[in-house]
């Protein structure tokens, strides 16, 4: 049986880089048959011996995609010195692997997806792939079939104009819309400025559907799953 390093094994299992993973021996959160690891070069027999990362076994499955219905008050990133992240509310064996794929301000809630798949998050969020999003948006005032038309058009934004977007009313008064809103970039804040540009203020956002991707409704804030071998393979 080929003997390998240890902190080769773990990187290859996509956990990180050789140094993230020294660190994470350094930390003692990596043990090889449930002794705790304390030399990251110590030769191991990969398909033998159980490595865990804090209590749970790693194992060879290289893709990690799990959906979130993203809580309020949760950053969209994986570090972050002054508020929880995303990353933190998933188990340590995918948390120290994936990334959120795009970002999600930080009282946006819904659908959010995290992987270590690099190509498909580039698919999802470059540009040039022009992948829709829709967003379920509350707002102060009333909205009207003038805002759907200025939103068809595209809205001029101080960078940039945005690409015809979807407006649709739920419902509206005086006091307050509700509405669904397709957009086809994922810039900074962009559907509260879509709204600002007309005086409207959003006070509520929630993320519905990225590309093929719909948010599982059963999923309560802070909840997250697996994607299904059907919603991969869509997305794809
Ligand atoms: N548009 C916004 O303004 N915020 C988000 O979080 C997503 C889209």
């Amino acid at each position: 049986m080929k003997r390998e390093r240890l902190d080769k094994v773990i990187a290859n299992m996509g956990v990180g880089t050789r140094k993230e993973v020294k660190q994470l021996v350094k930390q003692q959160l990596i043990t090889v048959d449930e002794v705790v690891a304390t030399d990251p070069g110590m030769h191991i027999i990969p398909d033998t011996q159980v490595i865990k990362l804090d209590g749970h076994v790693l194992s060879f499955k290289r893709w990690i995609y799990v959906m979130m219905n993203k809580p309020p008050g949760v950053i969209s990133a994986t570090e972050d010195s002054r508020h929880e992240t995303v990353v933190e509310l998933l188990p340590t064996e995918w948390a120290v692997k994936v990334h959120p794929v795009g970002r999600l301000d930080i009282d946006t809630e819904g659908l959010l997806l995290l992987t270590n798949d690099g190509q498909l998050s580039h698919n999802l969020t470059s540009p040039k792939k022009k992948v829709d999003k829709e967003y379920f948006a509350r707002v102060d005032g009333r909205v009207t079939e003038e805002h759907i038309a200025g939103f068809a058009k595209g809205v001029e934004l101080e960078d940039f104009t945005t690409l015809p977007a979807k407006l649709e009313i739920l419902s509206a008064d005086e006091h307050q819309s509700e509405t669904k809103v397709t957009i086809m970039e994922g810039k900074f804040h962009q559907v509260k400025r879509m709204f600002a540009a007309f005086g409207l203020n959003v006070t509520y956002l929630k993320r519905l559907r990225m590309g093929t991707l719909v948010l599982d409704e059963s999923l309560a804030p802070g909840e997250y799953r697996e994607l299904t071998e059907t919603e991969l393979e869509n997305l794809r």
